[in-house]
């Protein structure tokens, strides 16, 4: 039996009068076999189903696994891979994981998927087009929004939350601000979405140490880290933690600074940081009437 050295290279065997091509492909951190059957000359039609080839040599993957289309266990929490068929068999087109995709409500809404971002991105900002009317506040400021190219995100729905949380009656316009998303290049602010990498350096000299988002100048730069997946204080309402993050740094861009948690069991102030800790006031995403 040939042993098969450089598993990614095929090597082709005979095996009862057939040839066989075996092909050993690494996919992330397990092996597995795509085996193929072509009939020899004038030989009989390949079988439909099992085909019997000892891999004695890779005892952690057996022809039965791959043809049964029984996987090594699978891993939930890991970000989805693109699909690679391991076994090609006629007659098997079953997928052997279904997607499960079933949405997450908490504080009666249904959240965003949580999204873990790479640590880096491409390092190039890009404004999201299109335009949202202001809501009717007397005090207008412009704004643009600009997001990290190659994030796991997408810009219109991103630009989308952000114009919704700010014109929500419960934040900023209860103070009489009213925003308006431009996409030319005279706006009062900015909304950044950045990658910890470029949040570090956008948000420079202040320390963000890839976790954390801040304001700097007309510059609101949001952790794309945060923004994927929260603070554990939120108790999985990712989506009420995006409205924080909105209306605390734009809150910074408003002229407000930091309070403190005014007394245990006590909603937070929209403008402390609440990402480092509640220090025992309860999760809120909107300014109290004091802010
Ligand atoms: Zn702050």
């Amino acid at each position: 039996m040939a042993r098969l050295e450089r598993p990614d290279e095929p090597v082709v065997l005979t095996l009862r009068g057939r040839r066989v091509l075996a092909l050993l492909v690494a996919v992330s951190t397990t092996t597995a076999a795509i085996v193929l059957t072509v009939p020899t000359l004038g030989g009989t039609k390949a079988p439909e189903s099992t085909i019997e080839v000892p891999v004695t040599d890779q005892p952690e993957l057996t022809t039965t696994e791959a043809a049964t289309g029984a996987p090594a266990e699978p891993q939930p929490a890991d970000p989805p891979t693109a699909a690679l068929p391991l076994v090609i068999v006629p007659g098997t087109a079953e997928p052997a994981v279904p997607p499960t995709n079933a949405p997450v409500v908490v504080n009666g809404r249904e959240q965003p998927p949580r999204v873990e971002p790479p640590t880096a991105a491409s390092g190039r900002l890009a404004v999201v087009p299109g335009t949202d009317a202001p809501g009717p506040g007397p005090d207008l400021l412009t704004y643009r929004v600009e997001i990290e190219a190659e994030l796991p995100f997408d810009g219109p729905e991103f630009a989308a939350a952000v114009h919704a949380t700010l014109n929500d009656p419960r934040g900023w316009p209860t103070r009489g601000y009213a925003f308006q998303r431009v996409d030319g290049g005279d706006a009062d602010f900015v909304v950044i979405m950045a990658s910890p990498a470029l949040t570090d350096r956008l948000c420079a000299p202040l320390l963000t140490r890839g976790q954390v988002s801040c304001r700097n100048g007309s510059s609101v730069i949001l952790n794309a880290l945060r923004w994927g997946v929260g603070i554990e204080d939120y108790g999985g309402d990712l989506a009420a933690y995006r409205e924080y993050m909105v209306n605390h740094e734009v809150g910074h861009r408003l002229g407000r600074g930091h309070p403190n948690c005014p007394g245990a069991g006590a909603p937070a102030p929209v403008m402390m940081q609440q990402t480092y800790g509640l220090d025992g006031c309860t999760a809120n995403a909107w300014p109290l009437e004091d802010e």
